[in-house]
């Protein structure tokens, strides 16, 4: 079993316990502890208040200070530690109006959103579940803590979170906790599309992703998404874990006319540049006609987005987004392509934008890039090689400027 990480962070919560609080392990940790999954980051909850746990503690870091939760820096690890709180009233579906610190564990454990992620573990692996999510683990459900239908109206984000948990771990929702994702599924309306994708992130990615993907599906959750809203998603299907942004590129790429802009998600410049990357591939892949395409691709692509790519064959067919492959393209022969190529970047060109101005005693314009590139792909394709002299030459020969 993997206790190594809490045995690195047992001197947080004896610091804590020495100084007369209560501390305990809790939420994913925990639950990934008892299934016998890697561990990959833990949450602490403690009695004490952000002031307490700060006064104790040699370098802390204030990340969520207003909702209890501080950044303990320990043996260049951080550690969140989170005051037991409990939430007041809701009235918007997704933000309490006040979280209140309490003293009591419980409290704290009740406002959580499913048992299994309900559970706490002392400093001696002592489990206190106060909600029976051992038994939920062990008959891998889903179940709310408490009432399903309160839950999911204080906060509609549990429903997206319920699902992306049943990607993951393939558990089954428990039918009134499913029933309340029913009755509250239009208020994910209300809610910020980067909390959304946080959790759709996950969903995706998830090995159970099938069934979970068919819940999203029933329940008709992407009518209440910003951007999701626009795409007809009866004509899209997923059965396989999937990385987000390929997601995104294969549904903008099947549904073309669909127009509403990639900034309504609030994601990084980064991740539009890869969705906007992985939907030229998409979309050049089908037109790949010939060897000769089939090194430019690869040439321009590099193998390991074509390799991602091409790993998800059964989102692309299943989607209708590559229907015929007129040239038999796999990791195997996109590797052989790769390792012939005689350049894999325009960086390792020999010659430069000013070489060619200056031979041909020119001035920079238009011209010059598609130039570039038919040089580029000469060289690709073996008709010359990269040696300043030779591309010269064959530019002199070949080019009408
Ligand atoms: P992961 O392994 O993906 O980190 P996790 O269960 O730790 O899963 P987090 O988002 O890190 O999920 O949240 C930590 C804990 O906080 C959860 O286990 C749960 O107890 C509680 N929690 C998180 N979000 C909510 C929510 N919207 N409502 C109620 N409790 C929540
Ligand atoms: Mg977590």
């Amino acid at each position: 079993m993997n206790k190594s990480i809490f045995e690195t962070a047992q001197p947080i919560l004896n610091n804590l316990i020495t100084h007369d609080y209560q501390a305990y392990f809790v939420g994913g940790s925990v639950r990934d502890y008892l299934m016998h999954k890697d561990i990959h980051d833990i949450d602490i909850t403690t009695s004490a208040t952000p002031d307490e746990i700060e006064a104790i503690f040699d370098k802390t870091i204030p990340i969520g200070r207003e909702h209890g939760t501080i950044n303990v820096v320990y043996k260049q690890e951080q550690y969140e530690i989170t005051t037991f709180r409990a939430e007041g009233e809701y009235d918007d579906h997704r933000r309490p109006n006040a979280v209140y610190f309490v003293r009591s564990l419980y409290e704290d454990v009740k406002r959580r959103d499913f048992t299994m992620n309900a559970i706490a573990m002392d400093k001696n692996y002592q489990i206190l579940d106060y909600f029976n999510g051992q038994q939920d683990i062990k008959d891998k459900i889903i179940r709310t803590v408490g009432n399903a239908d309160e839950r999911f109206n204080e906060d509609a984000l549990r429903i997206i979170r319920g699902l992306r948990f049943q990607s993951q771990l393939g558990f089954t929702l428990e039918e009134s906790t499913y029933n309340g994702m029913k009755t509250h599924i239009a208020s994910i309306e209300h809610l910020s599309i980067e909390r959304i994708i946080v959790e759709l992130k996950k969903l995706f990615a998830g090995k159970y992703v099938a069934q979970s993907y068919k819940n999203l599906m029933a329940l008709q959750a992407f009518d209440y998404i910003t951007f999701f809203k626009q795409f007809d998603f009866t004509k899209f299907r997923v059965n396989t874990a999937v990385e987000f942004s390929l997601l995104l590129a294969a549904l903008k790429v099947q549904q073309p006319t669909v127009e509403i802009p990639l900034s309504k998600l609030k994601i990084s410049n980064q991740e539009k540049k890869e969705i906007a990357k992985y939907m030229q591939l998409l979309q050049t892949l089908p037109n790949i006609t010939s060897k000769n395409d089939l090194k430019y691709f690869v040439y321009d692509f590099g193998k390991s987005d074509i390799t991602k790519v091409l790993n998800q064959s059964e989102l692309l067919h299943n989607n209708h987004i590559i229907d015929l492959q007129p040239l038999i393209i796999n990791t195997t022969t996109i590797n052989e392509i790769y390792s012939q190529l005689p350049i894999t970047s325009r960086k390792q060109l020999a010659i430069n934008g000013n070489d060619l101005l200056t031979t041909l005693n020119q001035s920079g314009g238009a011209w010059l890039k598609p130039l570039l590139r038919d040089i580029e792909c000469a060289i690709i394709r073996g008709e010359i090689t990269n040696q300043k002299n030779e591309i010269l030459e064959w530019v002199k020969k070949h080019v009408k400027i």
